[in-house]
């Protein structure tokens, strides 16, 4: 399953594979970084999962 983000600094889209970098069967924040595939800038991806499973991605700089 992949989510979409937007860059806190350029705005484009980036792709999150859910499956990869998270672990849905844990409810809580899960916080970690990931290099924006256009402007190459950290961006601070917070994805918190709730109990039935399903995600909300949230992104800073
Ligand atoms: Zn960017």
């Amino acid at each position: 399953m992949d989510d979409l983000y937007e860059c806190p600094y350029c705005g484009e889209s980036g792709q999150i594979d859910l499956d990869s970098d998270v672990d849905l069967d844990s409810p809580g924040d899960q916080v970690f970084v990931q290099d924006c595939a256009v402007c190459c800038r950290p961006c601070t991806v917070t994805v918190r999962v709730a109990a039935d499973g399903t995600a909300s991605v949230s992104v800073d700089q």
